[in-house]
């Protein structure tokens, strides 16, 4: 059995040497049995600083470790999906290089593995999160799972253990928008679910600002089906039927009082709230074309600048056969 490891890494050099040696030395100590294997899979996402640097001089040291080096920051998304592509592993471990996915988890996701499951999912406690964040992110699952027909959990993220048919099923999924957190329960699957503490990041700082937060919730909304634009479907039904309603009550009265000018109020609410839909519409509209746009192009979603990979070639045909 081989163990494919895949860890993005952007700009984590406070913190890689760290993670590569308890990854390595969990890795180590999970062997049961002769035909077992490990392959560390880096994926250098475009980093500004020595991150690069550090891999390859791990690489050299040890022959489980493998990097795949991007030729800009193309997202954890694409460095996802490029550890996808490129491991070879019966199953698959895709956990963050910060230590906040704690290595140590592993051995249980591989006895789990061994049980019969094809995802196992790690989901954390949100203990030691600021309230307000665990506060707002409860309130944001609640509506998406009313909105999306896939259902996202609070706590779960991308450290998981995949098996090579999930695995496939995630890479017969080529498209550009790719939201992991739907994807990996569109699958499906048999899934086991798995808890640890929550822990902060070792060192160096988050990726996360609140506009890229506020983004990615919006990608939750949008990218799963067209429900946001039945929305808006149904609230131009609901103000054309609440309008009837106005008008009608309006003629009645001019028919029984005759016309009286004073009207202001009623016809700056009219215009304010139709003016209000219909941009929020022609927003949602404009969502899905510009998910249109991307998905049309067909561009690969990374681009590999080096690679200590022998087959990388042929993983690379895949990317760039959209
Ligand atoms: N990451 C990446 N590309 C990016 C941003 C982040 O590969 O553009 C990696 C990052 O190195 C880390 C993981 O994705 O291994 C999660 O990032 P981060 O810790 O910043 O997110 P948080 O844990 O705060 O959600
Ligand atoms: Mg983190």
């Amino acid at each position: 059995m081989l163990v494919s490891v895949i860890v993005p890494c952007f700009n984590e050099s406070a913190v890689i040497e760290a993670t590569l040696e308890r990854l390595a030395q969990v890795m180590e100590g999970c062997g049961h049995g002769s035909d077992y294997s490990y392959e560390l899979i880096f994926i250098d996402d475009g980093s500004r600083d020595d991150t690069l640097d550090k891999l390859k001089k791990a690489a050299q040291k040890d022959g489980h470790v493998r990097y795949i080096s991007f030729s800009r920051n193309f997202g954890k998304e694409a460095a996802m999906l490029a550890g996808l592509t490129y491991a070879s592993g019966d199953c698959v471990v895709i956990m963050d290089a910060d230590l906040q996915h704690p290595p140590e988890m592993i051995p249980e996701m591989l006895y789990w593995y061994g049980q019969g499951y094809d995802q196992v999912i790690a989901r954390r406690n949100r203990k030691g999160d600021k309230k307000r964040s665990a506060f707002m992110a409860h309130l944001y699952y609640r509506l998406v799972n009313h909105i999306v027909d896939v259902k996202m959990m609070d706590g779960v993220g991308d450290f998981r253990l995949l098996s090579r048919k999930a695995v496939n099923g995630l890479l017969a999924m080529q498209e550009y928008n790719r939201f992991s957190k739907g994807l990996f329960s569109w699958i499906g699957f048999k899934e086991k679910i798995i808890e640890y503490e929550n822990v902060q990041r070792a060192a160096g700082e988050t990726k996360w600002s609140f506009k890229r937060l506020l983004s990615y919730g919006i990608d939750g909304l949008i990218s799963f089906n067209n429900k946001p634009l039945r929305i808006c479907f149904v609230m131009g039904g609901i103000l054309v039927f609440i309008s009837f309603i106005y008008i009608l009550i309006t003629l009645v009265q001019i028919l029984l009082h005759g016309i009286d000018v004073p009207g202001y109020f009623t016809t700056i609410c009219a215009i304010l709230i139709i003016g209000g839909v219909q941009l929020i519409s022609v927003g949602v509209l404009g969502e899905y074309i510009g998910r249109i746009y991307y998905e049309v192009k067909h561009r690969p979603h990374f681009l590999v600048a080096d690679t200590n990979l022998e087959d990388a070639g042929k993983a690379e045909k895949r990317n760039y056969d959209r």
